[in-house]
């Protein structure tokens, strides 16, 4: 009919849109990067990509609250635990599976030949302590002194290096390690300070006791329902806008970033382990068992999900990319709204399979630099501390950095060593989170699929209209 056209055309158009945005963003940045634009110019430039930023990090909270507490509302008990559980599952395993081809890739293509030496002497990668650092940063922002061409030494003051606070103290150490990053990578109004997690269990115990309440719960029930709705009309607005904000949030990355050109040997090849190592996951794996579980066509799911992949691109942040992932997989993929309401703010939250297999292989690349055997044993042990460190995670730019220290120092790593792989994160970290909200995406498509009985049957109890497959 005509309005399945117009709607072709619209869905489309968006594509189109997004694609563009990507394009353009990244001629337009690398245009302008020889004109060495001034810190302050930098900012006016990249202006619509922060407020993009900005408006989606002010919709998550409502988001993650009214769509748990009206997700866990609309099942009963055990339609939310049979579902809690096969999501559970399939987190794990594709966070473990995550970190398996993290661990092959990088001993097949053993990134770190060579000593750390090396690549210290490859001149752009140095270690310093993180208030040199941070020091280094605010002088490149204020007096624009050449970042680059400043000489540094390692200096250890066993309490301000990175590795002199996690010895004392693991979790001071966290939170040290997060300033510093943020300090360091600044996050335009980030999701910081936001107990993820602890909301996620929050709005789930609250939405399971209203659920249960009978009609004394009805008003809340409809309360949060509409809240959700509201939101989510807000969020389609912020989708027209969103590819400009993209192009910009790439455009002004490529102008700002530190030249490329310097980065050696063992970097360079570590950039690539880490791309074919995502790769796997995102383009071979995961779409399979999408695959495998559903007997549907995974590229059309994946297909629905562009902007929401696009959006992860350009701003590196799962948590912020949220509100489109629920668009994209309610309105193109037509998945059922109990199932992303309940599923996709936990999925954000702890399942991050781009972060698992990044902190595992980097863990080992730093093993290789230090020439620094490891055994059997201590790979495992990387494994499962690679997982916990990216359920630890929090959504938000080059967090798995920061959670990094607990994978290094569970198998005797020097911690400080981070600081090799700093210059390449920003851009990795923008892969790991594309595979981050493709995981938590298909994730939503499986257990939907798995869950269909019980989501019928609920339907049937509440009389709604089933619509047959
Ligand atoms: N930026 C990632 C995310 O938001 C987390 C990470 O740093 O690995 O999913």
């Amino acid at each position: 009919t005509k309005e399945d056209v117009k709607s072709y055309l619209f869905r489309n158009a968006f594509v189109l849109l997004t694609v563009t945005a990507v394009i353009v963003g990244t001629i337009l940045g690398f245009t302008l990067r020889p004109y060495k634009m001034s810190y302050r110019e930098v900012k006016y430039f990249s202006f619509p990509g922060e407020l993009l930023m900005r408006m989606l990090q002010m919709l998550v909270l409502p988001l993650i609250i009214s769509s748990l507490v009206t997700g866990m509302a609309a099942l009963d008990s055990k339609a939310s635990g049979k579902m809690g559980m096969r999501a559970v599952v399939y987190y794990m395993t594709t966070t473990i599976i995550a970190v398996v081809i993290g661990i092959i890739i990088v001993i097949i293509i053993h990134p770190g030949k060579g000593t750390k030496e090396n690549m210290h002497r490859e001149g752009k990668i140095v270690q310093v302590t993180a208030a040199d650092a941070f020091l280094d940063l605010i002088r490149y922002v204020l007096f624009k002194t050449n970042y680059e061409k400043r000489s540094f030494k390692v200096t250890v003051q066993s309490n301000e290096t990175l590795v002199g606070a996690v010895i004392n103290n693991v979790s001071e150490a966290m939170e040290t390690l997060t300033r510093i990053t943020e300090e360091l990578v600044p996050v335009p109004g980030s999701v910081n300070g936001v107990n993820a997690l602890g909301l996620v269990v929050f709005s789930m115990c609250f939405g399971f006791v209203i659920g249960n309440m009978k009609e004394q719960g009805q008003a809340l029930r409809e309360f949060f329902d509409s809240l959700n709705e509201a939101i989510m009309r807000l969020v389609a607005v912020i989708m027209w806008y969103a590819p400009l904000g993209i192009l910009f949030l790439i455009a002004g990355k490529i102008v700002e970033m530190e030249d490329m050109g310097v980065i050696g040997g063992q970097l360079a090849m570590y950039t690539v382990t880490v791309i074919v190592g995502l790769l796997i996951h995102a383009v071979i794996v995961l779409p399979l068992l999408y695959f495998l579980v559903t007997r549907k066509n995974p590229w059309v799911f994946i297909g629905g999900l562009l902007q929401a992949l696009v959006t992860a691109l350009g701003t590196s942040s799962s948590s912020a990319t949220l509100p489109i992932t629920f668009k994209c997989l309610e309105e193109n993929n037509g998945v059922d709204k109990r199932v992303t309401r309940f599923v996709l703010p936990v999925g954000a939250t702890i399942n991050m399979d781009g972060t698992a297999l990044y902190e595992a292989l980097a863990a080992i690349f730093i093993a290789q630099v230090n020439n620094f055997e490891l055994n059997f044993g201590q790979i495992i042990t990387i494994s499962i501390t690679a997982t916990a460190a990216s359920i630890g995670a929090a959504g938000i730019p080059q967090a798995g950095l920061v959670t990094m220290v607990i994978v290094l120092t569970s198998v005797g790593l020097p911690t400080d060593d981070i600081t090799l792989i700093i210059a390449v994160d920003w851009f990795l970290d923008r892969l790991r989170t594309t595979t981050n909200v493709l995981g938590d995406s298909l994730g939503a498509g499986i257990v939907e699929h798995l869950s269909r009985h019980e989501l019928k049957n609920r339907d049937v109890e509440m009389g709604n209209s089933v619509i047959e497959e």
